[in-house]
């Protein structure tokens, strides 16, 4: 299959939802990062979706939706819900529900009775789906196991030839997946940090939201097992280290000729490292976030490349996003002096 681009035209756009109407599969740019649009009420579709992707059958997906209205077919909304919704869509914020039982596919839910909702805040792809007339899966456009694309480059990379068509709408801005909040439940539980964070949650719904991701909360057991959570993500092939601003120095000693660094540009200038050994992840918490799986992608396809070296964020706001990706492609390793 030749993989066809699309730019953001309304010709293209329209040209590319007949695709989806068709049953086949097209990526599409969203703030977040770039995601596999396919029909969710067709499941050879969505059979695509997987094979492309080389995903497990048991890890559900997200259903992208243009409008909150499209959401009362399948599910069953509360209020808090509704809330989280009128506060935070279009935007970052992924809402598990209830299904209403056989309005969704078994292929979207992986076998369980909730599922998934976003509505993006990019313009293409509220077009895109509201062209295409039904909501579409929308997981991240990359190979699974490796790191969500922010790029239709890195889409390229991973999907040429095998889906139908790309729309490239450029760089993506925020750079690492929605936040995922579990609202089918009394308590509600992050199940996947991001640029929503967990204060603005409990400050829109007025009650205590648990965040599965922190140390804190799985220190404590209350740790539910997500689908998505038992497998490999977002991991380069390379071997990735995170680092402590406080170790950087020691870390500039003991630096091969054949690692290289990414880091905020203080940090490139402190250590006083050459544009060939660092990365820039910009001088705030948005652009490392923006920047970071660009950055690994980049270093993992360079042969001469051993060791990536990433500076680790202060744990607020999206930093905590930040830092739950690094750790995923760093398998969690820290470089220690
Ligand atoms: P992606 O497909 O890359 O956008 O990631 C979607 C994430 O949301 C994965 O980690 C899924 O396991 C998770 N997810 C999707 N649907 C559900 C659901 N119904 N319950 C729990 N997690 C879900
Ligand atoms: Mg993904």
């Amino acid at each position: 299959m030749k993989t066809k681009i699309f730019e953001t035209t309304k010709n293209d756009i329209e040209e590319a939802s007949r695709l989806i109407q068709k049953g086949e599969v097209v990526a599409f740019p969203t703030e977040t990062v770039y995601g596999l649009g396919a029909d969710a009420t067709n499941e050879s579709a969505i059979k695509k979706v997987f094979v492309a992707k080389g995903r497990p059958a048991d890890n559900p997906l997200i259903m992208t939706v243009a409008d909150a209205a499209q959401l009362d077919e399948f599910v069953t909304i509360s209020d808090q819900a509704r809330g989280l919704m009128d506060h935070f869509w279009p935007g970052s914020l992924t809402i598990i529900l209830p299904i209403k039982p056989g309005k969704v596919s078994m292929l979207v839910t992986g076998g369980l009775q909730t599922v998934a909702f976003r509505l993006p805040a990019n313009d293409a792809a509220r077009t895109l789906i509201r062209a295409a007339g039904v909501p579409i899966v929308g997981p991240s456009a990359n190979t699974s196991g490796k790191p969500s694309p922010t790029t239709a480059q890195h889409v390229w990379h991973d999907m040429q030839n095998k889906i139908a068509g790309i729309v490239d709408d450029g760089p993506t801005q925020v750079g690492v997946e929605s936040t995922v909040v579990d609202m089918s439940i009394s308590t509600p539980i992050i199940l996947r940090p991001g640029a929503v964070t967990q204060t603005q949650l409990e400050n829109v719904l007025q009650m205590k939201v648990i965040d599965a991701t922190s140390t804190e909360s799985v220190a404590s057991n209350v740790t539910p097992k997500a689908p998505g959570m038992k497998y490999r993500h977002y991991a380069p092939d390379k071997n990735v280290v995170m680092f402590d601003e406080l170790d950087a120095l020691d870390l500039k000693q003991v630096l091969a000729p054949n690692d290289v660094v990414m880091a905020q540009d203080d940090m490139i200038e402190k250590m006083g490292l050459t544009k060939r050994q660092a990365w820039s992840l910009g001088n705030t918490l948005e652009t490392a976030t923006e920047q970071l799986f660009a950055g690994l992608r980049f270093y993992d396809d360079d042969s001469q490349i051993t060791t990536i070296y990433v500076q680790k964020m202060p744990p607020i706001g999206i930093g905590k996003a930040f830092n739950n990706r690094l750790g995923k492609a760093a398998g969690n390793q820290e470089f220690q002096n």
